[in-house]
């Protein structure tokens, strides 16, 4: 796309922001400037990296990864398990509850969690992993994720992680909950630490651009050809995408904008157009769902310029 068109658009969307706010649960992410709106456009056919910003350096910011990690700590540990290794310890449907509802596994009196995006099953797929304990578990997480978003200045943002854990009452209800329902065996505040500190690692909008053009690419980076994860997995994820990447967001938003999509609290998101196009987007003003409200805005303008919705 021309940068001058790309550009414009991000003008039209930028003020959305104000019909978000940051996530308020996770204290250090309240502190987050809201008025930041940056994307990168990974072109697959061109193999061309595209970044604009308001704040022009906006796609470099760095921030909380939150619910996206829930996409390469599921595709490590289906390189651990493999695709029934993991999918005989959680379901792929998806939800109408929050991501951290309870109410769904009581309701249904479910024998696994919903899928592998709501907090439930991000907490069981986190335990899945190779490793013996969580420092075994994050330090191979970290190292996988320097490979999928080609970026080895990944670290984990210490901020967030205490942040997380201090105010992580919810999560250790799911895990308890399951624990003491005989959903999951795990060791609860061991996996937790692992799965606080999966949420809180930092990238940017062109780490996020960069793991959305490997999965639109069957599992290969495009960037040195070396496949990283099956084509069955990158298949799977982005179905998985589609279906639950937005909370319970997912159907309206699949709808409006038609691309696989992950979402995370931090306001990153994360879409792979099959064959065409890796997009990450971070603008950090959130709906009630979860989502960034001004990077929806701007993902479903990108999609509708560039004519890249998959069912149209
Ligand atoms: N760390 C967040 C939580 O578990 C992740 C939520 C998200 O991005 O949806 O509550």
């Amino acid at each position: 796309m021309k940068q001058s068109d790309l550009h414009d658009l991000l003008i039209k969307d930028f003020d959305y922001y104000k019909e978000g706010k940051n996530a308020q649960y996770i204290p250090a992410l309240s502190q987050v400037d809201p008025k930041q709106l940056g994307i990168a456009l990974y072109n697959l056919q061109a193999n061309e990296l595209q970044t604009c910003g308001i704040p022009e350096k906006s796609a470099n910011v760095r921030f909380a990864i939150e619910s996206i990690s829930k996409v390469p700590v599921l595709l490590l540990a289906i390189n651990d398990n493999g695709l029934d290794g993991v999918f005989s310890h959680v379901d792929a449907e998806p939800t109408g509850f929050s991501f951290n509802s309870l109410l769904n596994m009581q309701i249904e009196q479910r024998k696994y969690p919903l899928n592998p995006f709501v907090n439930q099953g991000a907490i069981v797929v986190n335990s899945l992993l190779k490793g013996k304990n969580s420092d075994e578990r994050f330090a191979r997480i970290l190292d996988f994720m320097k490979e999928i978003f080609n970026d080895n200045d990944i670290t984990l943002n210490e901020e967030v992680y205490h942040s997380e854990s201090k105010t992580g009452d919810i999560n250790r209800s799911i895990a308890y909950y399951m624990k003491g329902n005989g959903i999951w065996n795990g060791d609860v505040e061991d996996v937790l630490d692992s799965y606080f500190k999966q949420c809180s690692v930092n990238v940017n909008a062109i780490d996020l651009a960069n793991l959305g053009a490997l999965l639109a690419n069957g599992g290969v980076a495009p960037w040195n050809g070396k496949r990283i994860v099956s084509e069955e997995s990158a298949t799977i994820v982005k179905s998985l995408m589609l279906t639950a990447g937005l909370y319970d967001e997912s159907g309206d938003f699949s709808m409006r904008v038609g691309v696989p999509t992950k979402s995370g609290v931090g306001g990153g998101l994360m879409s792979a157009v099959p064959g065409k196009y890796g997009i990450g987007i971070f603008s950090p003003a959130i709906d009630k769902p979860g989502n960034s409200v001004a990077g929806m805005k701007l993902l479903h303008d990108v999609v509708q310029e560039l004519n890249i919705d998959i069912f149209a």
